[in-house]
């Protein structure tokens, strides 16, 4: 590896502190910079004692600074509930975010590696997504605050590219769950998951029919691990997913399935602009890094439950529950 320090915004999110930890059991310095608007230094615990890791609570929308030999830009809500609840900083975190991370990047002469996300498909009219389909998106829409601005934000990434030389590799990361995301955050793994463990309604919204393809957060990593590692001819974008699409309503049976539970399925209204159907083609990442992914999603599944059956076992769910009216606080 050509680095031995890196900064990592919204390293203390799920994705973030996977991330992290690879770097630091490889024996790289990280620092860390995040607001905890959805991440917790809970999720670093296991690498405080290391003495490799860096925490600096600060919010990417104003400017920052750091030596380092890599940038990983991951600060950013992902859970649609979260990134709505305040949409104005959701685009400034997106533009001025990624913005200011590559000034950084450009500052030490390093690779950023950037997390955008299938959202800028929008609810595609192409199946599956390949990265050459441009999307649909409502551009008006509550969802645009995160998907206008992720699609701002790869702009933001060319043209620093073609104007600086700046060294990119962009990865539109697909649907991902796994320990340490927030059981409280709204997405849909953690929503089902708690909701089965704690014997409430699974809530299903519109028919459960929209399909999603979920990635299992090691696989992930390792995507974007190489991503990382990538010479400067890899920019992306790259999608980064698994291709295994199902419905929600499979999910839901599945998860009741592992769970061992015969909690109801209650159903409600649609979100707004929610994707109909959604899987990657993932050749771009076959052919460039290398990649694809290889945990089953029952495995992955059983896993995260293990992590949330721990956290609701030993009481610790009650230092999760949010203090805000997401539309997750009336899911149960
Ligand atoms: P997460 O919400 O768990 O983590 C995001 C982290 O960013 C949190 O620690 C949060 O506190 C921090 N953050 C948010 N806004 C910030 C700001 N303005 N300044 C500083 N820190 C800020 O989400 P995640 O699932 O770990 O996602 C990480 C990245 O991957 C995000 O950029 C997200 O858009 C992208 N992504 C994730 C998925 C997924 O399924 N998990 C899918 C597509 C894209
Ligand atoms: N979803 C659901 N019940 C929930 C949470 C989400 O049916 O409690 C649905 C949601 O409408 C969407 C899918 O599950 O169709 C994935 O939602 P998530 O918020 O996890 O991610 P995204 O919509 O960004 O893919």
């Amino acid at each position: 590896m050509d680095f031995s320090s890196v900064l990592v915004t919204g390293g203390a999110g799920f994705i973030g502190s996977h991330l992290t930890e690879r770097f630091i059991n490889a024996g790289t310095r990280v620092r860390i910079i995040d607001n905890l608007q959805t991440g917790s230094v809970k999720n670093l615990a296991d690498m405080d004692q290391t003495g490799l890791l860096e925490f600096v609570e600060t919010d990417v929308i104003a400017p920052f600074h750091s030596e380092t030999d890599l940038v990983v830009n991951l600060a950013c809500a992902a859970s649609p509930p979260r990134y709505q609840a305040d949409p104005i900083h959701t685009i400034k975190t997106c533009v001025l975010g990624t913005l200011h991370a590559a000034e950084v990047a450009r500052e030490n002469k390093v690779r950023i590696v950037h997390s955008s996300t299938s959202e800028v498909y929008g609810d595609p009219l192409c199946h599956p997504q390949n990265e050459d389909y441009r999307g649909a998106v409502n551009i008006i829409g509550p969802r645009a605050c995160y998907d206008e601005g992720k699609r701002a934000a790869e702009a933001v990434l060319f043209d620093c590219r073609r104007t600086y030389g700046l060294d990119i590799g962009v990865g539109r990361i697909f649907n991902t769950y796994g320990p340490r995301m927030d059981p409280y955050d709204g997405r849909v793994v953690s929503n089902f998951l708690r909701q089965a463990l704690l014997g409430r309604p699974i809530t299903i919204y519109g028919d459960g029919g929209q399909t999603r393809s979920f990635c299992y957060v090691d696989d992930l990593v390792d995507a974007l691990w190489r991503l990382c590692l990538a010479p400067k001819e890899v920019t992306g974008p790259i999608n980064l997913g698994n291709p295994n699409e199902m419905t929600i309503l499979e999910l839901a049976e599945t998860i009741r399935e592992l769970v061992g539970t015969k909690v109801q399925l209650v159903f409600s209204s649609m979100p707004v602009d929610d994707p109909k159907r959604r899987r990657p083609d993932i050749s771009r990442a076959k052919a460039e890094l290398g990649w694809e992914p290889c945990v089953e999603l029952r495995d992955g599944l059983k896993r995260t439950l293990d992590y949330f059956d721990d956290i609701i076992s030993s009481g610790k769910i009650d230092t999760y529950a949010p203090k805000d009216d997401y539309r997750t606080a009336v899911n149960g």
